[in-house]
Order: structure tokens, then sequence, then C-alpha cells
């Protein structure tokens, strides 16, 4: 199996905490997806041939487009890979952007899921984040998604904000779960450099939660959602049974994946390509059939560590019979020996061939992860 990822680069304004790469003039769409046709119909080759099980709209913006320019991109797609039988098309969408009769037109146009941007239900924590709907928007735009008949639908969250108390948190996770939604992603705050809680972070002018706020918050989180019935199946995710996001999962399972699209990514086991993060170059390159990505051929080690990074963030955990099959067994001494501290330091739990990371590990695991990776 393999996916298709679409980078939709636009969006009508900046988010304080985002560095994702997007633009807010809008008068190149057009032309970004004649080009994104044509990368799309160039490209099929990185795939090489492998039913495409999962379609990803993200951004940037994927609902400033229409039902038109969404059908363009599909039928392309759809006429030059080998789509599998019941493939997940998702869409990335913002609650300003959307209606009732949009939800329709993109529902019979093929987009069977939809990821939808909620982050907070709190207008404090939307002002903060200078998202442009308010939490009554976003309810909306889950009620009526689901009106119009979408029956998987994520929805995305933060936590960890400044001011943002315990409470505060609970009653939007409640909020949220109220919605009666498939899937949740719910990230920490981050902040980036560039952005503008950076500025404001450096200038004094942004309080941080405590880490031990944030791991309070964590386990609100990790506690309701199991409550009601939830898989905590990836570090930021959450899913209902049978939920479980099929584009996410073939990062964590390094299936293959094309990302097409200025800034986009792509992976197909033996090379890692990133797409120039330029509009205009992206459009002129495309146009003129010159190079508009850069190309990285995996060695042995980077196959390892990038099977670390991605199955350690999973309920599927690290195999070491995988590791101890595929790599150099001078490697899978090095992570045995690694894993021991983290092992009896409750980080890691051990079932039979695998480690898993525990709960309290999932709050650390950048760290328990940078420790396993073979430098
Ligand atoms: S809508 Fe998404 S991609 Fe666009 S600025 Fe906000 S967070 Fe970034």
């Amino acid at each position: 199996m393999s996916g298709i990822y679409i980078h939709i680069s636009f969006c009508k304004s900046k988010c304080f905490y985002c560095d994702f790469f997007s633009v807010s003039n809008l008068t190149h769409v057009e032309k970004y997806i004649s080009a994104l046709k044509k990368e799309a119909v160039e490209r099929k080759e990185y795939l090489h041939n492998k039913p495409v099980s999962s379609i990803y709209f993200g951004g940037g913006t994927p609902s400033l487009l229409n039902t038109e320019q969404i059908n363009e991109i599909l039928e392309i797609i759809y006429a030059h890979y080998k789509i599998s039988e019941c493939p997940e098309v998702t869409l990335e969408a913002n609650p300003d952007d959307v209606s009732i009769n949009y939800y329709k037109e993109i529902l019979s146009a093929g987009i069977n899921r939809l990821s939808i941007g909620l982050q907070s239900l709190n207008d404090t924590d939307l002002k903060l984040l200078n998202r442009r709907h308010t939490s009554a928007q976003a309810m909306k735009a889950v009620v009526e998604a689901q009106e119009a008949g979408f029956r998987n639908i994520s929805v995305d969250l933060m936590y960890g904000l400044p001011g943002m108390s315990l409470q505060g948190w609970e009653e939007n996770i409640e909020k949220v779960l109220a919605l009666n939604v498939q899937h949740i992603s719910a990230y920490h705050l981050s902040i980036e450099a560039g952005t503008v809680l950076s500025d404001l972070l450096h200038k004094g002018q942004l309080i941080l939660p405590t880490d031990d706020d944030s791991l309070a918050q964590y386990k609100i989180l990790v506690k309701h959602t199991k409550e009601k019935g939830f898989i905590h199946y990836e570090i930021s995710n959450f899913a209902l049974e049978n939920y479980f996001s099929e584009h996410n999962s073939s990062y964590w399972k390094q299936t293959s994946y094309l990302g097409l699209g200025c800034a986009a990514h792509s992976y197909n086991g033996i090379s890692r390509r990133w797409n120039v993060a330029d509009i205009n170059t992206y459009i002129q390159n495309t146009d003129d059939r010159k190079n508009f990505y850069e190309e990285e051929i995996l060695s042995e080690k980077d196959k390892l560590n990038d099977y670390i990074l991605t199955s350690l963030r999973t309920i599927w955990g690290t195999d070491m019979n995988y590791i101890k099959k595929t790599f150099p067994e001078k490697y899978f001494k090095t992570i045995l020996k690694n894993i021991q501290h983290h092992l009896m330091a409750g980080n890691l739990i051990q079932s039979e061939e695998k480690f898993i990371l525990s709960d309290s590990g999932k709050f650390i695991s950048d760290a328990v992860i940078r420790d396993l990776i073979v430098v």
C-alpha cells in the first residue's frame, strides 16, 4: 500500500504558532493546481505502482479549494495511480471556510474523511493562537459535517497553551467528546522560531505552562478519551475502533508516500524527497520541467533510525526481531544497551520482542527516542 499527500500552500492569514509553509496571496491558486497536476503525472514512478490506500489534502488550508478544484486534482490521481478499493480520502478543513453545502459537494466529489482544525473550543485560546474562527463556529463546523453525511471526522486540538487552566482544558475535551467525532489529534503547543508566539516569548510577554501543568493536561486527555472508548494508538492520536487514520499510519508504518506541492515531503523506503518551499519556483519549475525537489538516498542507519522514530510512537511499538533480521548486528546491540535504563525507569514496556512506550514514556517520547537513535 502507499499514500499520496497533496499540500495546499495557502492560508488567509497566519496563525501565531505556525511555521508550516503557506502564503496568504491567493492569486496563484489556479496556477498552483495546474502545477500539482503536472507533478502528479510526472512523479508516479516514485510509488512503484503500489496501490494507493490514502489520499490526503493537507496544508496550508485545503478547504480554500472549491469542489471543482478538488475534483480536478482527484481525477488526475485516479487516472494515473492504482487506487485501492476503498481509499481513505481526507481533507483538512478550517471551521471558518466550511458550510453544509460545501460539505455535501466535497462528499460527492469523493472526500470521505475530514480533519477539522478546531484547536480549541475556548475563544481566549483561539484569539491567542490567531485562529480565524470562534468556538461557536468550530462546533458548528463539526455538527454540519455530520448533518452533511460525514461519518469519519477527526478534530485537531492543542494543549499546553499559555493561560490554559486544567479546568479549561478539561471542559474543552468534554465539549469535543460530546461532538461524537471518531478521531482526535491533540498536540502540545510547540514554540517555533520565527512565529509570533516565539517573538512574544522572547519579549517576556508570554508565560508558558510548567512541565507539571502540561503533564496534568496530557493525563486528563488520556483519561477522558479512554473513558469514551478511544484507543490511544499514537502519542498524539486517539481513535475509536476502526477509525485509525490510514494516512498517519502510513507515516508510522513506513509505507511509501508521495508528497505533491510546495514543501511536500516524499518517502519510499529508498529515498526521501522534499519539494522546494517557494510557490513561484515550484510553479515555474514544474512548467519548465526543471527540478523542484531535493533528494536524499537513505543509508542503512537512516532506515533504522526512521523505523525507531516512527514505530516507537505507536501502540505497535518497536520490533527488536525486525531490527535484528533487517539491520547490522552492531546496531541491534547498541539499541538493546540504550533501551535498558528506559525499561528500568518505566518509560518503556517490553511485550515479547517489542518495546512500547508506557503512558509516562509517551509524555517524554522525544527524549526516549533520542536515546535509541543510532549515531
Ligand atoms: S491554518 Fe494551519 S497552516 Fe495555515 S497558518 Fe494556521 S496553522 Fe498554519
